[in-house]
């Protein structure tokens, strides 16, 4: 047999890599963010799993700390991870060069912050914040912004500054900022932190609205798990860690069900609910049974203790 050539490896390498959901939209593969701060290291992603078709509004949950920022960050091109692999819209996001993660902050992806202050310039109106990423990026196209702000419920303020305008109205202009140059993919983290349930709910339908009529794929972080209602599918990060996942669909009588799932990873490992532990007092093992359509967790015969 010959010895393969280095462009022969080469390529099986790219193809054993482009395995895991190479049609996805976003591809994250054990995506890796280790913080180094003064000599303490802080693991906010520790090989995190993720794949987004393209079109799809999801919202991804979890506690105060357990990453969702690091992520959005990571998929925004702001931050580089460490290790793994992310992937949008088929550019790999470890790789790029500056000129290509200017142009990706640009033109792929838009983004909307929890503080409504820091989406739009308070000197600009309305209309003037939403040409503003157009005119960046050399291509202002004149009815644009009027349709979007339209699009989005917020028309009557085109010409309005943003004192001017309430959190809910800002943070849906803030929507039409991060459209205005047509990206694939809208990120959002905590777009509703600072707003009232009412606001938060005309800022969701404005989001949904983008995705619906623009297919723009959608991804909405928050530690508010109501949200799941709002979405097709909700992603449970624990601890950086991708760990459930909520799917919805419509029942038989049109009903909205919401089933949720554990998050298995490549190599078999699934994260178990907090409560489902604490219930059953599972710690450090458990028994496992295979059944033939389940699999039996039990907790571990009790043994005398070799802690203490
Ligand atoms: P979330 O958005 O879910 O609240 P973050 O992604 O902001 O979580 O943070 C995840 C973990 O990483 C936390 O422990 C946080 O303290 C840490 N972290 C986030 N950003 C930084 C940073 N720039 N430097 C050091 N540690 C950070
Ligand atoms: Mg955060």
């Amino acid at each position: 047999m010959n010895t393969p050539t280095l462009s022969e490896l080469e390529a099986q390498a790219t193809k054993a890599k482009s395995a895991f959901g190479a049609d996805a939209h976003i591809v994250c593969d054990n995506l890796v963010r280790i913080y180094k701060t003064e000599g303490v290291e802080v693991v906010a992603l520790q090989g995190l799993d993720l794949l987004i078709q393209k079109g799809e509004l999801i919202a991804v949950v979890g506690a105060s700390g357990s990453g969702k920022s690091t992520l959005l960050n990571v998929l925004s091109g702001l931050d580089v991870p460490t290790a793994g692999l992310a992937r949008v819209a088929g550019m790999d996001l470890l790789a790029m060069t500056a000129k290509d993660r200017l142009r990706y902050r640009r033109e792929v992806v838009g983004f909307i912050w929890q503080q409504t202050a820091r989406n739009l310039l308070p000197y600009l109106s309305a209309r003037e914040n939403v040409e503003l990423p157009m005119k960046l990026a050399g291509k202002a196209r004149k009815d644009r912004a009027a349709q979007l702000l339209e699009l989005l419920g917020v028309g009557y303020c085109a010409a309005r500054k943003p004192a001017e305008m309430s959190g809910g109205e800002q943070q849906r202009v803030a929507i039409a900022v991060a459209l205005s140059n047509s990206p694939q993919l809208v990120l959002a983290d905590e777009p509703t932190g600072e707003l009232d349930s009412e606001t938060s709910e005309e800022v969701f339908e404005a989001l949904r609205r983008a995705n619906r009529e623009l297919g723009v794929t959608v991804v909405i972080v928050t530690h508010d798990a109501l949200v799941s209602e709002q979405v097709d599918r909700t992603v449970g990060i624990r601890d950086g860690r991708t760990s459930s996942e909520t799917l919805r669909r419509a029942g038989a009588e049109g009903e909205i069900i919401a089933e949720e799932y554990a998050v298995l990873d490549r190599v078999g490992r699934l994260q178990l609910p907090r409560d489902f532990m604490n219930a059953l007092h599972l710690e450090r093992r458990v028994r496992l049974e295979l059944e033939s359509d389940h699999i039996g967790v039990w907790p571990a015969r009790e043994e005398p203790s070799d802690e203490h």
